[in-house]
């Protein structure tokens, strides 16, 4: 599933690519995308419209259109955006701008979502968002933290805990702070979350300047994957050597998701 790495590399480049341009075309393949809009009525308050900012939320795509109306595109498990000359086979919705672009929303698995809204703001999935990690502080950081009592790992990818965080970027997070992704947050001492602050910062930052990694479907808007695969210490390494005392790194489902950890590095 995309995470923030990957979502702001989408944001950034579709903010390259069609930022001021008109949406002269929409075709709706697959309606189950759309949620609580008919495609009929998508097309005819889409069309027409100019892209007038692109932003983020969490793991959330944010199109401002003309006449203060908002495209909420949520990716979710599977989906991904294409910009190029052509239709892709597995575009569920087309969007083709006056620049003779066409920007695609792929989705394998059709769970991902896209909405039409005039306040953003008050959708449920953004109200209860927690904060955006590159955009808190240490000391705010660590006070998310007061009075939760809870594995850390679920509680990293808790949407409205942290906004931003999956699978991936968690378990990567806590082998860089030594810390094991089933410890009670109760017993998380603040030198350690304050290592943790600092490990999460980084490794988003740097997985951002590496356009994501596709350990998934997630490409970049022009179809290749992302850069930040070999930089991940853990992920999917069961078995292999841990980078740092080469013990073989474990996997273990954690609160439903496959977790890998250094069963040696993290306490
Ligand atoms: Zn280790």
């Amino acid at each position: 599933m995309p995470e923030l790495p990957e979502v702001e590399t989408i944001k950034l480049q579709l903010r390259e690519n069609i930022l001021n341009k008109k949406i002269v075309k929409i075709e709706v393949k697959d309606k189950r995308v759309l949620k609580q809009i008919k495609p009929e009525e998508f097309i005819l308050n889409v069309e027409g419209k100019t892209v007038n900012d692109i932003f983020r939320r969490g793991k959330v795509l944010i199109v401002k259109l003309s006449k203060d109306l908002f495209l909420i595109i949520h990716l979710r498990i599977s989906g991904w955006l294409i910009l190029g000359e052509k239709e892709e086979k597995l575009a569920r919705v087309i969007f083709k701008f006056s620049h003779n672009k066409i920007l695609n929303f792929c989705d394998q698995r059709v769970l991902g979502e896209i909405r039409l809204v005039e306040n953003w703001q008050n959708l449920p999935i953004i109200k209860e968002m927690g904060p955006e990690p590159l955009e808190i502080k240490r000391e705010e950081f660590i006070g998310l933290f007061k009075d939760k009592k809870t594995k850390i790992k679920p509680l990293l990818m808790d949407q409205n805990f942290l906004a931003g965080v999956g699978n991936v970027y968690a378990q990567e997070s806590l082998f860089c702070a030594g810390i094991h992704p089933e410890r009670s947050t109760q017993r998380l001492e603040i030198k350690e979350l304050s290592k943790l602050y600092d490990c999460l910062i980084s490794i988003l930052k740097e997985a951002i300047e590496k356009k994501g990694s596709s350990v998934d479907t997630y490409r970049q808007i022009d179809g290749q994957e992302g850069n930040y695969v070999p930089f991940l210490k853990v992920y999917q390494r069961e078995n292999k050597p841990c980078f740092r005392c080469n013990t073989p790194i474990k996997r273990k489902t954690i609160s439903g998701r496959g977790t890998y950890f250094c069963p040696h590095c993290q306490k």
